[in-house]
């Protein structure tokens, strides 16, 4: 899986190599100011990551907490549902819909569930054609119609059938544009309302599927179809083929709606769960180099005149005040003394203090 994500990142990668050829230990500001851009992230969310960033040296620690703060409303949580759990998704034509309702049904169906596809996209003659191309390499049932007939009648139809084989899972593709806008509104406004009576409380979840290579032009887009039905998650598809992996940031801060997955390929198993803190940690990989092996190497060369026993004990007080860094989500600004640090957290511009005490960091008046 985290081979999947470096894989994700690789063409966004490159593209930081020309403003940064070289991966470091710090950068100063401008330099990260060029990087972000040059990742796709988009200018106005880099102006607020720099006003946010105090220090002149950016290390990663600092530039990890700010880029988890842009994505601090990326948590889903699944809603209370009965079976079966209906899901609707919707995009613009080629974003990828019908490829990842394949992708979303095979993982269901690799947990073991029973899946059924709705050919929701009724516009286009092809779209019908190539989900259905799909369930059968999938083995997995399809509801269709013919092209130009009701898509609420399949989507109803779809559920119903679910409801009474007992399936676990529907997933109902929609068509990405109708003759105006306005008639793809009223169209996608009737499938929810539809789904919803053929089963109370369906769709338990709306999907926008974003081309991840369209960056943050998509984002205007995305908003658009937040207001005509309302999204509950964005999967981000294509990321294999784009420079742009930094504009995940931008979309996320954006439309303040969770991404649960990225697709990463064509194939069936393409789809990764998203996961901010990998994300994060594999373009982070991209651009700095890891501090502590050559420090530790320079250590014994120079504190000669420590005991060994001394050096034991500073290391274990280092690791522990790492490991509560990193559980607490905090940055570190100053360690003032060996039982005193000052520290930053992750996702807010609050600093205080920590201090070690009773064999163990905590935080100080607490
Ligand atoms: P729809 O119009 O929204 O249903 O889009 P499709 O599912 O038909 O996808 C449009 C094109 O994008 C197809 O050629 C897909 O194979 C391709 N595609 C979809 N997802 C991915 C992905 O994650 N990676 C790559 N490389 N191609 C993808
Ligand atoms: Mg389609």
């Amino acid at each position: 899986m985290l081979d999947f994500f470096k894989h994700s990142l690789d063409k966004t990668a490159e593209a930081i190599k020309h403003v940064a050829p070289k991966r470091k230990v710090t950068f100063t500001k401008d330099e990260i100011e060029e990087i972000l851009l040059e990742a796709d992230v988009e200018y106005a969310l880099v102006e607020i990551i720099m006003n946010e960033i105090y220090q002149e040296e950016v290390t990663r620690e600092i530039l990890e907490s700010k880029l988890l703060a842009t994505m601090a409303w990326t948590y889903y949580k699944k809603p209370e549902y009965k079976a079966p759990f209906v899901e609707l998704v919707v995009g613009v034509n080629g974003a990828g819909k019908t490829t990842t309702i394949s992708k979303l049904a095979y993982m269901y169906k690799q947990e073991g569930k029973k899946v059924i596809l709705g050919a929701g996209d009724t516009f286009r003659a092809a779209a019908i054609e190539q989900l259905t191309l799909w369930a059968n390499r999938l083995d997995i049932p399809i509801v269709s119609s013919k092209q130009g007939h009701d898509s609420s009648a399949v989507a109803y139809d779809t559920i119903d059938s679910a409801k009474s084989k007992g399936f676990d899972n529907v997933i109902i593709d929609t068509a990405g544009r109708l003759h105006t806008q306005t008639n793809l509104a009223n169209e996608l406004i009737k499938i929810n309302r539809i789904c919803n009576k053929a089963h109370e409380g369906a769709p338990n979840r709306t999907l926008l599927i974003i081309d991840g290579t369209q960056g943050n032009s998509a984002i205007s887009q995305a908003k658009a179809f937040n207001e005509m039905i309302g999204i509950d998650g964005i999967i981000i598809t294509k990321l294999d083929g784009t420079a742009k992996g930094g504009s995940i940031f931008s979309i996320a801060y954006a439309l303040q709606i969770p991404i649960l997955y990225v697709g990463v390929g064509e194939q069936p198993e393409n789809l990764i769960k998203f996961d901010k803190y990998s994300f994060v940690d594999k373009l982070l990989d991209t651009i700095f180099v890891q501090e502590e092996a050559p420090k530790k190497e320079k250590q014994i060369e120079d504190e000669t005149e420590e005991t060994p026993e001394m050096n034991v004990a500073k290391t274990q007080e280092t690791d522990e005040l790492t490991q509560f860094l990193r559980a607490e989500r905090l940055i570190l600004i100053n360690k003032v003394s060996d039982t005193k640090a000052f520290v930053n957290y992750a996702n807010t511009p609050v600093d205080t203090y920590i201090e070690y005490k009773n064999n163990k960091w905590s935080y100080a008046n607490s």
